[in-house]
């Protein structure tokens, strides 16, 4: 398409070029985010004593129907000293060690009480009890390689008593925005100026993707300061800037990254917005140059740059991850592939109106990123696309 690299094998060339990045031991309590590089194994069987699901009466369940003895009262975290004999019941509450000797327990609901008797229904072996080792046993899997840690995946290592986890460290990213006309928010404008959209934006978005970001302020196009900015920026893993990749005397990024030992991989995408961008590396750091209009900045970075950056963690599935879905609208096709901002609906994709790549605002409604491949005419309501989920 016009030439330039086809949006899959732009993505291909970005991830061929990333390796994970070395491991490091984080607490539990600061790896909430962060990719698991060696699988988190279970310290222990979970549960890791057969205990009761329900408050009730544990019991021999071959002393069951009948009218049993009780012996003792169970609490969460005081099991019973002595074992159960024939013809005997404890009372038990949930999580409550199920005592040697007893092999089912009988809800509270449904037994009948009278001073140190109950009198207790039929009851199966294995009724209400949660046998040891039922969720993990010690020494197997509980979150593998390659998992982002949630809320969830947090929790199940800690039950399995884990105080720590293997995590790759994170990425360290530079954010440069670049441009004379640019003001950072609170200042005046002048004629011809306009505030930077872009440092906020993939700061955030470099956050959200696990980094620790280092925002350069906003540089002049300027030789001078592209290539001290640019010292400083490449002395990450990630360098993403935004700007100054176009055909213009003005457009300084890829010569003076070039002056500074960045090897090209490929400039200008079959991709609409954003076809200036740009991807090079020095050594292990990679260098993504997004074009300056802020949508062209965000579809870039959630094409090229978050799918990198997961793949330095070592996540699974780098992405982009794409979800199926229809459209609810027609969209007119453009001979590049293009990523049209949208609504997820109850049905589908509604493409939003202000499709440009300056309408920022217009975008920051959208949720998703729908991509109509290049193609004449349009495509239809009612047709099946791939879509990127914003965050
Ligand atoms: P460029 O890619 O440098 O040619 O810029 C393309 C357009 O994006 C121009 O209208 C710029 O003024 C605008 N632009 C560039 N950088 C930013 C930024 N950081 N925030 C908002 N708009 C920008
Ligand atoms: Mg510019």
């Amino acid at each position: 398409m016009d030439g330039h690299t086809t949006l899959d094998d732009a993505i291909a060339a970005v991830l061929s070029h990333v390796s994970p990045l070395e491991t490091e031991d984080v607490p539990l309590g600061r790896a909430s985010g962060r990719v698991v590089a060696a699988a988190a194994l279970a310290r222990v069987d979970l549960p890791p004593f057969a205990s009761s699901a329900m408050d009730g009466f544990a019991v021999r369940s071959v002393d069951t129907p009948g009218t049993l003895r009780v012996t003792a009262r169970i609490a969460a975290g005081r099991p019973a000293t002595v074992a159960l004999g024939g013809g005997e019941a404890m009372a038990i509450a949930t999580g409550g060690v199920v005592p040697e000797g007893a092999d089912a327990v009988v809800p509270i609901e449904n037994v009948r009480e009278d001073a140190d008797r109950v009198e207790v229904p039929a009851v199966e072996a294995g009724a209400h009890v949660r046998p040891r080792g039922g969720d993990v046993r010690a020494g197997d899997e509980v979150v593998r390689a390659g998992a982002r840690l949630g809320p969830a995946q947090l929790g199940a290592v800690a039950a399995a008593g884990a105080d720590r986890v293997t995590c790759a460290r994170r990425p360290r990213a530079a954010v440069l925005a670049t441009g004379t006309e640019l003001r950072p928010a609170g200042a005046e404008l002048a004629a011809g100026e306009i505030y930077d959209a872009n440092g906020t934006l993939l700061a955030a978005a470099l956050v959200t993707a696990g980094c620790d970001v280092d925002v350069i302020e906003p540089v002049a196009d300027d030789e001078a300061a592209h290539r001290e900015a640019l010292t400083r920026a490449l002395e990450g893993d990630v360098v993403v800037t935004s700007g100054g990749v176009s055909v213009g005397p003005h457009d300084l990024v890829r010569t003076i990254a070039a002056e500074l030992g960045v090897e090209e991989v490929f400039w200008r995408v079959a991709v609409k917005p954003g076809k200036p961008v740009s991807f090079g590396v020095r050594g292990r750091t990679l260098l993504f140059g997004l074009p300056g209009n802020p949508v062209s900045t965000l579809v870039g970075f959630e094409l090229f740059v978050r799918p990198a950056v997961r793949a330095l963690q070592g996540e699974r599935d780098p992405g982009p991850r794409w979800e199926d879905a229809v459209l609810d609208r027609a969209v007119r096709r453009d001979p590049r592939d293009q990523l049209v901002r949208a609504r997820r609906t109850a049905t589908g994709l509604e493409p939003l109106t202000g499709q440009e790549s300056h309408m920022i605002v217009r975008a920051a409604e959208a949720d998703a990123l729908a991509l109509v491949p290049h193609g004449d005419g349009e495509l239809a309501a009612g047709s099946p696309v791939r879509y990127l989920r914003l965050g």
